[in-house]
């Protein structure tokens, strides 16, 4: 398969129990094996590098869009997954417990015990981005700031030392971010959450040299996993705490797609990408640049014409 820096998927999920019971129409489907979304009204079709229907499972969404991602981790390189789509989408069902996260981690430590005789370490840190503050899922650093103003390997993350710590982590944060939505009612669809994976990597010997010794190379790569918030029309009775927050998705999603779409235009005057426009963007920045590769999995609703035309065209914007 050709590399490039990006790939854009979709993948419509089933209706469910309750919009079968209602007689919901489903109003988008695959065509064209697995490349192209057909939306009936108005009809409209859109190319994808890949188009997941309602039939296929958690590991063919996997197995197509993350696992050729895990080598390049392990090589050194950044290594991004999006879900983006309205709120009950599948955006958390495609990445989280259940989805791309236990899979990508599963296949890391695969990958890294195959390789026998590397050294190397490795961190993560869970965190929910909510109306432009950050929150530690892990609950363990007091100061977040850290993790905008230098977002490398620092005293920021928690060490990693086998997959049952990692799987824990996972977890652990995600169970505290449902406890904040049943609390404050619906906030983590308005929220990003963003898990990360450090790994370190001491490549050749340490020597010594007449000039005193010389370190073998120290290699850092990051696996980033981010279910964004709900990409949701603003409704014109919301009240001014809900609209704030919809600002700020907004501006958030809008600054993610001017900043992918720059970097994708070779020989880009770097200083002019926007990252410093959203918090998202600004951890985002190294996640994205240079030698990075991302995918970005557009969830869709199948009931759900307009805002699957809006999920879709943004997606198309960010190829
Ligand atoms: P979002 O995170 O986008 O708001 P969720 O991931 O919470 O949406 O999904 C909404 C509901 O649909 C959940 O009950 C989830 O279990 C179900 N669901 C989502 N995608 C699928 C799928 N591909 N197959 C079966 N059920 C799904
Ligand atoms: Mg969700």
């Amino acid at each position: 398969m050709e590399e490039v820096s990006m790939r854009v998927a979709v993948r419509i999920r089933p209706l469910c129990r309750g919009e079968i019971l209602e007689d919901e129409e489903v109003c988008v489907q695959i065509v064209d094996g697995q490349h192209q979304v057909k939306v009936n009204t108005p009809e409209e079709v859109i190319n994808f590098d890949h188009a997941f229907g309602p039939n296929l499972t958690q590991k063919d969404v996997f197995d197509t869009c993350v696992h050729p991602l895990v080598p390049r981790f392990i090589e050194g390189c950044n290594t991004t997954v999006f879900t983006y789509g309205q709120t009950g989408s599948g955006k958390t069902y495609t990445m989280g417990t259940l989805g791309i996260i236990p899979r990508a981690i599963d296949d890391i430590f695969n990958l890294l015990n195959e390789k026998k005789g590397i050294k190397y370490s490795l961190a993560t840190y869970y965190i929910e981005i909510y109306n432009e503050e950050l929150r530690d899922l892990l609950e363990k650093k007091n100061d977040m700031n850290i993790i905008l103003r230098d977002d490398k390997w620092g005293n920021t993350e928690c060490a990693v030392n086998t997959k049952k710590d990692l799987l824990h982590f996972l977890e652990e944060g995600s169970t505290r971010r449902r406890v904040g939505n049943t609390l404050l009612r619906k906030r983590s669809s308005r929220s990003h959450t963003i898990f990360t994976i450090f790994l370190r990597q001491q490549r050749g010997h340490s020597q010594k040299t007449k000039d005193g010794i010389v370190k073998g190379e120290e290699i850092i790569s990051k696996f980033t996993f981010i279910d964004l918030a709900g990409h949701e029309r603003m409704g014109r009775s919301e009240n001014k705490m809900r609209f704030n927050e919809s600002i700020n998705i907004n501006k958030s999603l809008s600054t993610l797609a001017q900043v992918i779409s720059s970097l994708a235009i070779p020989n880009t005057d770097k200083a002019h990408i926007p990252f410093r426009n959203s918090k998202l963007t600004r951890i985002l920045k190294d996640s994205l640049e240079g030698n990075a590769k991302t995918v970005m999995i557009v969830c869709i609703n199948p009931a759900s014409t307009l805002d699957t035309l809006t999920s879709l065209k943004y997606a198309n914007q960010a190829r």
